[in-house]
């Protein structure tokens, strides 16, 4: 499932660095690889590789040395482009094009997977999150996933919004897994919350708003962001980046931060995604 839903991305990213200039690395041939494969691997042409080496056919051989382009792993997840045309209309009156899938995941648990379709971007930046999260705290518990849309969007039940991939919930990250948890969201409680890891879901959440389709906005409980504010607070965390992030301590009706207040939003937050850059079809 996942190489379906990245494919598309993956690919146009590689098209566009094949015009870059890349670092040539040196590699040697394993048994199995074909040129197709190698240039698959690295992001590159045939072509390319043949010219690189001065090769006259494509016959390789194990144990051959062949100058490739370096792959570029990081910089390929930062050149994601979201695909126009999926998420049609606004979140309260949309619908979906082309649905992807958030796949399953040890990371994670899905409590309702047939509401668990996405644009492809909402669907790379929950997954790159939460990444984010395991590799800091690889043995942190599954976080649970309410509904993202339905798979053609549209109207779902206990939701307003929803409707066009772009909104997801998510549960929170705690010291302990709460027993019900992640079948059910499990209210935030400053004795029982996991702060570093929800810390890190945050951060790699808002890190995304300045990338097209990234982070529009966070709904979660003003009191709740009281909780993290003064957590982070105490930690050094500059006010700077908390009045990038919270929109606390400004009360709950005003305007600042990527994260607003919204009722009922303390036991999980809920995250929209943008329209991707010049989708006429995608509506704020
Ligand atoms: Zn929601």
């Amino acid at each position: 499932m996942l190489a379906v839903c990245l494919a598309f991305p993956v690919r146009s990213a590689a098209k566009r660095f094949s015009k870059e200039k890349r670092r040539i690395v040196s590699i040697v041939v394993k048994k199995g690889d074909t040129l197709w494969r190698l240039a698959k691997h690295h992001h590159c042409s045939i072509v390319r590789i043949k010219r690189l080496n001065r090769m006259r056919t494509a016959t390789i051989y194990e144990g051959q040395q062949l100058r490739v382009p370096a792959r570029k792993p990081r910089a390929l997840v930062r050149a994601f482009d979201p695909i126009k045309g999926q998420s049609i209309g606004g979140p309260r009156s949309g619908h979906l094009r082309h649905a992807v899938r958030l796949p399953r995941d040890p990371a994670y648990y899905l409590r309702r997977p047939y509401r668990a379709w996405g644009a492809s971007h909402t669907v790379f930046y929950i997954r790159q999150a939460i990444a984010a999260v395991r590799r800091k705290f690889p043995k942190i518990h599954k976080l649970a996933i309410g509904d993202l849309s339905a798979r053609r969007g549209g109207r779902l039940s206990n939701h307003r919004s929803h409707q066009s991939g772009r909104d997801v919930d998510l549960g929170l990250y705690f010291k302990k897994k709460p027993e019900h948890y992640p079948q059910s969201f499990v209210k935030a409680h400053p004795s029982t919350i996991h702060f570093p890891a929800n810390w890190r879901l945050l951060r790699a959440l808002i890190s995304t708003s300045n990338k097209p389709g990234g982070v529009q906005r966070i709904y979660m409980d003003y009191n709740v962001q009281r909780m993290f504010y003064s957590w982070a607070r105490k930690r050094g965390v500059s006010p700077r980046v908390l009045s990038h992030m919270f929109q606390y301590p400004h009360g709950r009706y005003s305007q600042h931060g990527i994260i607003h207040h919204w009722p009922h939003h303390e036991e999980h937050i809920h995250v929209r995604f943008k329209c991707p850059v010049g989708d006429d079809s995608c509506y704020l």
